[in-house]
């Protein structure tokens, strides 16, 4: 199965979860997924604050998980500040995930209380975040997309040749 993102079409993308690659490494496969949070090219980016504090909140979500910390590898922002890449250890597709990563857009969404990792010495721009617009980004992600997931929101469209 080819599940390289290189070949799909951005601009008729849909916002959810989406198998980026798979990557074999010495004992197992390592699983990229796009969580996109917002239509390509068609709909205003989040901004960097709240993609850093996103950030900051789904990182400690899964690393502080009794079964997910052990299986993921990395969170973190895309460029185009449309969406998230989390890695996990082993050979998953968007079903495997749609319920944990649900929980962490509930989590994110209804978080109170001072940001993990948010004191200087602990991040590279500690006060480049916005707790209050991530939460409404969260709830809006949730409501919209992560309760009601179909097929077009976990198999990417592909590009015509
Ligand atoms: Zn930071």
């Amino acid at each position: 199965m080819d599940v390289t993102s290189f070949g799909i079409d951005h601009n008729i993308l849909l916002r959810g979860i989406y198998v980026s690659r798979k990557d074999t490494v010495e004992n197992g496969t390592l699983t990229t997924f796009d969580i996109r949070m917002k239509e390509p090219n068609r709909e205003m980016v989040m901004d960097t604050a709240v993609m850093h504090t996103i950030e900051h909140l789904m990182a400690t979500f899964f690393r502080s998980h009794p079964l997910w910390a052990e299986r993921t590898i990395y969170v973190g922002p895309m460029g185009c500040r449309t969406g998230m890449y989390a890695i996990f250890k082993g050979d998953l597709e968007s079903n495997d995930v749609a319920v944990i990563i649900k929980e962490c857009y509930d989590y994110m969404s209804q978080f109170s209380g001072e940001l993990p990792a948010s004191k200087a010495e602990m991040c590279g721009n500690y006060l480049d975040h916005n707790l209050e617009i991530t939460k409404i980004e969260c709830k809006k992600f949730v409501d919209e997309v992560l309760s009601c997931l179909k097929k077009e929101n976990m198999i990417y469209p592909r590009q015509e040749k």
